[in-house]
């Protein structure tokens, strides 16, 4: 495939800067007191993150998405402007992003509690007022989400058609882990969205080009999907592409896990344990047959598909009371929606059984579903192109076994999710979701490649609002694929 981004090589080379060495913090040298008090509980939690652990997708799994590489598009003389642009502004900014997110990083406020995190973001927009940036406090909604707009009209040529003003998306993940901070690095994801945002703002400017920014502050995405609620109140409506960048050990680019959570009451009746256990219902037994029963079934599971769940520990349960309540929290996993569902069905056959072999009466309540990620073809081409002539960064193409509520954005608008590499000790024991993570989210070199990455995104959201031509192909294929996940269906 000729390169798109060739013409950056040279610049990209010689103001390059060193890769600085990871601190190397000790696990809790830099967590502040309320976080390494719960840190040894999570040590060695070591997630299946890495997709070398999840066996390979079939091609059957894989018939839905766009797998045929993009037809190439040589990059316009404009959108290289615009690049080199935005690689200068992001060094520019780098210092106002390092403090944003080291504020963020220091609140950790984890799902629908980012109050104060809120208020860091829209009180910065407030600032850029004057630069023609809106922003919206409590968006579609949602107390802690937030909506930062901008907006550049065209006085000579670059002017917008038919009245439509093209328009790119870009996100700031706003919400940590309860106990262990920003151990997803969700303060990196804000930067990045931010960085990308102002950066492809200023090149509109500067070259004189019409085109919206859009800068969702998404709360809840460790649980709560505040991003398919946002989805549901129009936040997404009318953008050509939503990109955000996302932290991890490794650079991987590809689909990710489709994933519905369900909970589980039981009821039964308390009894005397010791006196009277005939006139009991046991509903801890019914949830331990749950257990078991989802246990046998995981080897006539797919392979791809992930079912894990807890029993909640009831205060009230005593040794000599049968247990009259039990409650099980549950995530079910999948390659895609569609085989989500097939799965789904087999689990809650599993506490249907439980709760009749004890006599139970069940609750089942499932949670917002987040559908699997299916990056656009095109933008994941590009962006793995650029990162690779720009910075001279390798990108995996591999599915990841993890979910994101960003997984329903990418089923609305071609989008892209790309995850980059920030130093970590040990990629085995300090990947996301660990301790060892939240402090490798502080350091000055995941800042460094968080601005990398970030220039990854905006480049390319730049080249959607520069582009006719881009656009039209980046929507054409994207339906295609679209269309194919619903002849499935
Ligand atoms: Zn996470
Ligand atoms: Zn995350």
């Amino acid at each position: 495939m000729p390169s798109c981004f060739s013409a950056l090589l040279p610049r990209a080379k010689s103001t390059r800067r060193q890769e600085e060495k990871p601190a190397s913090p000790s696990r809790e040298e830099k967590l502040p007191s309320s976080l390494a008090r719960s840190a040894h509980s999570s040590c060695g939690q070591c997630t299946a993150w890495s997709s070398d652990l999840l066996p390979s997708y079939t091609a059957q799994d894989l018939k839905s998405s766009a797998s045929s590489p993009s037809t190439p598009l040589p990059m316009s003389s404009l959108s290289h402007s615009l690049a080199h642009h935005i690689h200068n502004e992001l060094q520019n900014l780098s210092p106002t992003l390092r403090d944003l997110s080291l504020k963020m990083w220091d609140l950790h406020e984890p799902a629908f509690t980012e109050h104060k995190t809120h208020d860091l973001f829209v009180d910065f927009f407030r600032g850029l007022d004057k630069e023609g940036w809106k922003i919206t406090p409590h968006a579609n909604g949602l107390e802690t989400a937030w909506r930062a707009e901008f907006v550049h009209h065209s006085k000579g040529s670059m002017k917008a058609k038919d009245g439509k003003i093209p328009t790119v998306g870009f996100q700031s993940e706003l919400d940590s882990l309860p106990g262990i901070g920003h151990a997803c690095g969700h303060n990196l994801i804000a930067i990045g969205g931010v960085g990308a945002a102002l950066s492809v703002a200023s090149a509109l400017v500067k070259y004189d080009v019409t085109g919206r920014v859009v800068l969702l502050g998404t709360p809840a995405e460790e649980g709560g999907g505040g991003k398919v609620i946002m989805l549901e109140d129009g936040a997404y409506d009318g953008m050509d592409a939503c990109l955000m960048i996302h932290p991890c050990p490794e650079e991987m680019i590809g689909p990710l896990l489709a994933v519905v959570p369900i909970t589980v009451s039981f009821t039964g009746a308390t009894a005397h344990a010791g006196g009277f256990p005939e006139q009991g219902i046991n509903a801890q037994d019914a949830a331990i047959l749950s257990y078991n029963n989802i246990s046998l079934l995981r080897q006539q599971l797919p392979t791809t598909a992930r079912v894990h769940g807890i029993l909640i520990a009831d205060p009230d349960w005593a040794p000599n009371v049968i247990p009259g309540k039990s409650k099980m929290v549950w995530n079910v996993r999948s390659t895609t929606r569609s085989e989500l569902d097939v799965v789904k069905a087999k689990v809650l056959k599993c506490f249907q059984a439980a709760a009749l072999a004890t006599g139970c009466k069940i609750d089942i309540e499932e949670g917002r579903a987040y559908d699997d990620v299916r990056n656009s073809q095109r933008l994941t081409d590009d962006y793995v192109q650029f990162m690779k002539e720009e910075f001279e960064i390798e990108y995996a193409r591999k599915p990841v076994a993890v979910s994101t509520d960003f997984g329903n954005i990418s089923y609305h608008l071609p989008s892209v999710h790309p995850m980059y590499k920030i130093p970590i000790d040990d990629p085995k024991t300090q990947g996301n979701h660990t301790v060892g993570f939240t402090s490798a989210s502080r350091t000055p070199a995941a800042h460094e490649a968080t601005l990398k990455a970030t220039e990854g995104i905006a480049v390319l959201g730049a080249r959607v609002l520069a582009e006719g031509e881009y656009r039209e192909l980046l929507w054409k294929e994207w339906k295609e694929w679209k269309k194919g996940t619903e002849e499935e269906e």
